[in-house]
């Protein structure tokens, strides 16, 4: 079977009702991401970022996965899939993929800011200032804030190099190390980049851009892929 890698970026989530930041003018939710989503923003204000990952958490509830996550679904009639995706929501696990790995975090889990490796699912959208882990120490959100490591790059980019066909989803390809992650697919695989307002990648072989929004170009893309 061959192996399909999809890296997947806000874009995918867009027609859900997730805006992205980058196409409201550097504003997620109408926030500044240096307000929000940076390790000084934690520090510098607790409840505040604490408030804008609830928002996001509670959001979550009321969307629903696209056209363009359920077509990577029936990819899987074909193809060894696995989604690498930028992407703090569940959209992808709900619409039915099996193998998703997040490289940015998850918006349902929360972590101790005492030990990374004591990680929890929420229960509920809410994560408030006083509640603990097991250690005594505050939760936080279970995400990858601008300025901090990437830990998932790494199985992330050895995936990417036994990538057969790489298809790239809804990134502005502008955020590091996720961007970084085509250059490790092989040279002979093709490639996709599917985004309305695709940029020119001029040093990637055998790329494909298809200039449309996830729902209509990655829906078609899929079956194409499944025809041949
Ligand atoms: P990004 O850099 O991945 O850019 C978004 C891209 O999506 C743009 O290039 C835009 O042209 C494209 N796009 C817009 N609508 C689209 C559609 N319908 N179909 C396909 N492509 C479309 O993402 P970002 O918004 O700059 O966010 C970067 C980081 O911020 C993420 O990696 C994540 O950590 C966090 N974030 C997550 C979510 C989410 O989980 N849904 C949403 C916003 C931001």
């Amino acid at each position: 079977m061959k192996k399909i890698v999809v890296l997947s970026g806000a874009g995918i989530s867009a027609e859900s009702g997730i805006s992205t930041f980058r196409d409201a003018g550097g504003l997620w939710e109408n926030h500044r991401i240096e307000e929000v989503a940076t390790y000084e923003a934690w520090e510098r204000d607790h409840e505040l970022v604490l408030k804008f990952y609830n928002q996001r958490r509670k959001q979550l509830l009321e969307v629903k996965p696209n056209a363009g996550h359920y077509s990577l679904v029936k990819l899987e009639e074909k193809f060894d899939v696995q989604i690498i995706t930028q992407n703090v929501d569940d959209l992808h696990e709900r619409a039915g993929s099996k193998n998703v790995l997040h490289l940015h975090g998850e918006l349902r889990k929360v972590r101790s800011t005492a030990d990374p490796n004591l990680v929890y699912k929420l229960d509920s959208w809410e994560l408030n200032k006083g509640d603990l882990c097991e250690k005594g120490s505050q939760l936080r959100p279970h995400i990858v804030w601008f300025g901090e490591a990437v830990p998932m790059i790494v199985p992330a980019a050895k995936i990417s190099s036994e990538a057969d066909i790489f298809i790239v989803v809804g990134t502005s390809m502008l955020v590091y190390p996720a961007a970084g992650l085509i250059d490790y697919v092989p040279v002979k695989s093709p490639k996709y980049l599917v985004d309305p307002n695709a940029r020119e990648i001029r040093h990637i072989s055998n790329l494909t851009v298809i200039p449309e929004k996830a729902g209509t170009g990655l829906v078609k893309l899929v079956d194409e892929l499944l025809a041949n």
